[in-house]
Protein backbone atom coordinates (compact mmCIF):
# COMPACT_ATOMS: atom_id res chain seq x y z
CA UNK A 1 0.00 0.00 0.00
CA UNK A 2 1.97 2.90 -1.24
CA UNK A 3 -0.19 5.89 0.12
CA UNK A 4 -0.32 5.32 4.35
CA UNK A 5 -3.85 5.06 5.73
CA UNK A 6 -5.53 5.92 8.99
CA UNK A 7 -8.91 3.95 10.14
CA UNK A 8 -12.37 6.04 10.42
CA UNK A 9 -14.92 4.61 12.21
CA UNK A 10 -15.19 1.12 13.68
CA UNK A 11 -14.94 1.06 17.63
CA UNK A 12 -12.74 -0.38 20.66
CA UNK A 13 -13.05 -3.84 19.11
CA UNK A 14 -11.88 -3.53 15.91
CA UNK A 15 -13.84 -2.93 12.23
CA UNK A 16 -13.88 0.60 10.49
CA UNK A 17 -12.01 1.47 7.00
CA UNK A 18 -8.64 2.42 5.97
CA UNK A 19 -8.33 5.98 4.38
CA UNK A 20 -5.25 7.29 3.08
CA UNK A 21 -4.11 10.28 5.18
CA UNK A 22 -3.58 12.12 1.17
CA UNK A 23 -6.83 12.80 -0.59
CA UNK A 24 -7.43 11.53 -3.98
CA UNK A 25 -6.19 15.54 -5.63
CA UNK A 26 -3.05 14.92 -3.54
CA UNK A 27 -2.49 10.94 -4.57
CA UNK A 28 -3.12 12.19 -8.31
CA UNK A 29 -0.55 15.20 -8.10
CA UNK A 30 1.90 12.59 -6.34
CA UNK A 31 1.14 9.87 -8.91
CA UNK A 32 2.06 12.27 -11.74
CA UNK A 33 5.40 13.26 -10.11
CA UNK A 34 6.36 9.21 -10.27
CA UNK A 35 5.57 9.08 -12.88
CA UNK A 36 7.29 12.33 -15.01
CA UNK A 37 10.44 11.17 -13.15
CA UNK A 38 10.27 7.56 -14.06
CA UNK A 39 9.65 8.61 -17.51
CA UNK A 40 11.61 11.70 -17.99
CA UNK A 41 14.22 12.70 -15.38
CA UNK A 42 15.22 9.30 -14.78
CA UNK A 43 17.53 9.12 -18.16
CA UNK A 44 18.94 12.40 -17.61
CA UNK A 45 20.01 11.71 -14.41
CA UNK A 46 21.78 8.57 -15.81
CA UNK A 47 23.21 10.24 -18.32
CA UNK A 48 25.32 12.33 -16.39
CA UNK A 49 27.17 9.52 -15.46
CA UNK A 50 29.52 8.90 -12.28
CA UNK A 51 27.33 8.49 -8.91
CA UNK A 52 24.26 10.14 -10.85
CA UNK A 53 24.39 6.98 -12.72
CA UNK A 54 24.02 4.59 -9.42
CA UNK A 55 21.34 7.45 -8.38
CA UNK A 56 19.56 6.74 -11.35
CA UNK A 57 19.77 2.88 -10.38
CA UNK A 58 17.91 3.50 -7.00
CA UNK A 59 15.73 6.19 -8.67
CA UNK A 60 14.22 3.27 -10.88
CA UNK A 61 13.05 1.47 -7.72
CA UNK A 62 11.30 4.02 -6.48
CA UNK A 63 7.79 4.06 -7.97
CA UNK A 64 4.67 4.85 -6.10
CA UNK A 65 3.86 1.22 -5.99
CA UNK A 66 7.11 0.83 -3.74
CA UNK A 67 7.25 3.75 -1.95
CA UNK A 68 5.30 4.73 1.37
CA UNK A 69 4.08 8.19 0.65
CA UNK A 70 2.38 10.28 3.46
CA UNK A 71 0.20 13.99 3.58
CA UNK A 72 1.22 14.86 6.94
CA UNK A 73 -1.12 18.10 6.85
CA UNK A 74 -1.04 20.35 9.83
CA UNK A 75 1.84 18.21 11.25
CA UNK A 76 4.15 19.95 8.75
CA UNK A 77 6.44 22.69 10.02
CA UNK A 78 5.80 26.10 8.46
CA UNK A 79 7.44 26.52 5.19
CA UNK A 80 8.30 22.88 4.35
CA UNK A 81 7.46 21.01 1.53
CA UNK A 82 8.30 17.64 2.22
CA UNK A 83 10.60 15.12 4.56
CA UNK A 84 12.18 11.73 3.97
CA UNK A 85 14.33 10.12 5.83
CA UNK A 86 17.70 9.21 4.46
CA UNK A 87 18.18 6.41 2.86
CA UNK A 88 14.72 4.70 3.55
CA UNK A 89 11.61 3.89 1.56
CA UNK A 90 9.29 6.01 2.18
CA UNK A 91 8.40 10.24 1.57
CA UNK A 92 6.56 12.77 3.27
CA UNK A 93 4.51 15.59 1.48
CA UNK A 94 3.26 18.82 2.96
CA UNK A 95 0.61 21.58 1.86
CA UNK A 96 3.40 23.33 0.13
CA UNK A 97 3.72 20.29 -2.41
CA UNK A 98 0.26 19.34 -3.08
CA UNK A 99 -2.75 20.90 -4.80
CA UNK A 100 -4.75 23.37 -4.85
CA UNK A 101 -0.69 24.39 -5.75
CA UNK A 102 0.42 23.82 -8.88
CA UNK A 103 1.56 20.49 -10.15
CA UNK A 104 5.26 21.38 -10.70
CA UNK A 105 5.52 22.35 -7.01
CA UNK A 106 4.57 18.29 -6.52
CA UNK A 107 7.18 16.91 -9.13
CA UNK A 108 10.36 19.11 -7.89
CA UNK A 109 9.00 17.80 -4.20
CA UNK A 110 8.64 14.27 -4.95
CA UNK A 111 12.12 14.01 -6.71
CA UNK A 112 13.87 16.33 -3.92
CA UNK A 113 12.79 13.84 -1.39
CA UNK A 114 12.86 10.96 -3.64
CA UNK A 115 16.98 11.88 -3.54
CA UNK A 116 17.23 11.67 -0.25
CA UNK A 117 15.51 8.26 0.10
CA UNK A 118 18.24 6.99 -2.61
CA UNK A 119 20.86 8.44 0.07
CA UNK A 120 21.65 11.42 -0.69
CA UNK A 121 21.79 14.10 1.08
CA UNK A 122 20.44 18.11 0.71
CA UNK A 123 23.61 19.04 -1.79
CA UNK A 124 22.53 16.22 -3.54
CA UNK A 125 18.67 16.74 -3.84
CA UNK A 126 19.11 20.73 -4.30
CA UNK A 127 21.76 20.59 -6.63
CA UNK A 128 20.14 17.96 -8.70
CA UNK A 129 17.01 19.75 -8.79
CA UNK A 130 18.07 22.77 -9.64
CA UNK A 131 19.55 21.07 -12.29
CA UNK A 132 16.41 18.99 -13.54
CA UNK A 133 13.01 21.09 -12.54
CA UNK A 134 14.15 24.74 -14.20
CA UNK A 135 10.44 25.83 -14.89
CA UNK A 136 9.04 22.81 -13.16
CA UNK A 137 9.15 23.97 -9.28
CA UNK A 138 12.67 24.61 -8.40
CA UNK A 139 13.53 27.30 -6.62
CA UNK A 140 17.41 28.01 -4.91
CA UNK A 141 18.66 27.01 -1.64
CA UNK A 142 18.86 29.26 0.75
CA UNK A 143 22.01 30.76 2.39
CA UNK A 144 21.74 28.78 5.72
CA UNK A 145 20.78 25.76 3.07
CA UNK A 146 23.59 26.20 1.49
CA UNK A 147 26.24 26.81 4.62
CA UNK A 148 24.31 23.79 5.90
CA UNK A 149 26.07 21.81 2.62
CA UNK A 150 29.85 21.98 4.64
CA UNK A 151 28.46 19.67 7.47
CA UNK A 152 27.25 17.11 5.42
CA UNK A 153 30.19 16.99 2.64
CA UNK A 154 33.82 15.83 2.79
CA UNK A 155 36.77 17.56 1.66
CA UNK A 156 38.19 15.69 -1.13
CA UNK A 157 41.20 17.82 -2.33
CA UNK A 158 41.24 20.51 -4.55
CA UNK A 159 38.65 22.80 -2.54
CA UNK A 160 36.18 20.43 -3.87
CA UNK A 161 33.85 18.64 -1.43
CA UNK A 162 31.69 15.45 -1.73
CA UNK A 163 28.05 14.76 -1.51
CA UNK A 164 26.58 11.19 -1.74
CA UNK A 165 26.01 11.62 -5.89
CA UNK A 166 27.45 14.99 -6.38
CA UNK A 167 31.09 17.23 -5.80
CA UNK A 168 30.79 20.47 -4.73
CA UNK A 169 33.17 23.72 -5.24
CA UNK A 170 32.26 25.83 -2.48
CA UNK A 171 34.32 29.18 -3.59
CA UNK A 172 33.05 28.80 -7.18
CA UNK A 173 29.32 27.41 -6.68
CA UNK A 174 30.07 24.93 -9.22
CA UNK A 175 28.47 21.13 -8.74
CA UNK A 176 29.74 18.42 -10.79
CA UNK A 177 28.69 14.49 -10.63
CA UNK A 178 30.96 12.50 -8.26
CA UNK A 179 33.37 9.96 -9.87
CA UNK A 180 35.00 7.20 -8.15
CA UNK A 181 38.03 5.49 -8.81
CA UNK A 182 40.38 3.15 -7.59
CA UNK A 183 40.29 1.44 -4.33
CA UNK A 184 40.96 -1.79 -3.16
CA UNK A 185 39.99 -4.35 0.27
CA UNK A 186 42.69 -1.67 2.09
CA UNK A 187 41.29 1.61 0.80
CA UNK A 188 38.45 3.08 -0.21
CA UNK A 189 38.05 5.03 -3.92
CA UNK A 190 38.79 8.13 -4.46
CA UNK A 191 36.21 10.62 -5.33
CA UNK A 192 36.89 13.39 -8.14
CA UNK A 193 34.62 15.79 -10.30
CA UNK A 194 33.13 14.35 -13.10
CA UNK A 195 30.57 16.32 -15.74
CA UNK A 196 29.10 19.67 -14.35
CA UNK A 197 25.92 19.25 -13.05
CA UNK A 198 26.11 22.84 -11.95
CA UNK A 199 27.99 26.00 -13.75
CA UNK A 200 29.75 28.49 -10.89
CA UNK A 201 27.05 30.55 -9.67
CA UNK A 202 26.73 32.84 -6.52
CA UNK A 203 23.52 30.74 -5.03
CA UNK A 204 26.16 27.62 -3.98
CA UNK A 205 29.10 29.94 -3.13
CA UNK A 206 30.02 29.57 1.25
CA UNK A 207 32.69 30.65 3.16
CA UNK A 208 31.29 28.34 5.88
CA UNK A 209 32.93 24.97 5.03
ZN1 LIG B 1 15.90 17.93 1.58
Amino acid sequence: MPFVTHTEGGSWSGGGTEVPNCNLNDRNAITSAFNFMQNTIRAQVAALGGECATLANRLAGKTIASVNVDCLGGSCRAGIFGTAPRDGDSINMCALALPPNVQADTDVTVFHEIVHSCGGGELDSWALENRFYVGRGTINPGGATVNAFCGETSAIGGGLRAGEFVVWNPSTGQVSVKVLSGGSWSSGPTANAGAQVLAPNATYITASC
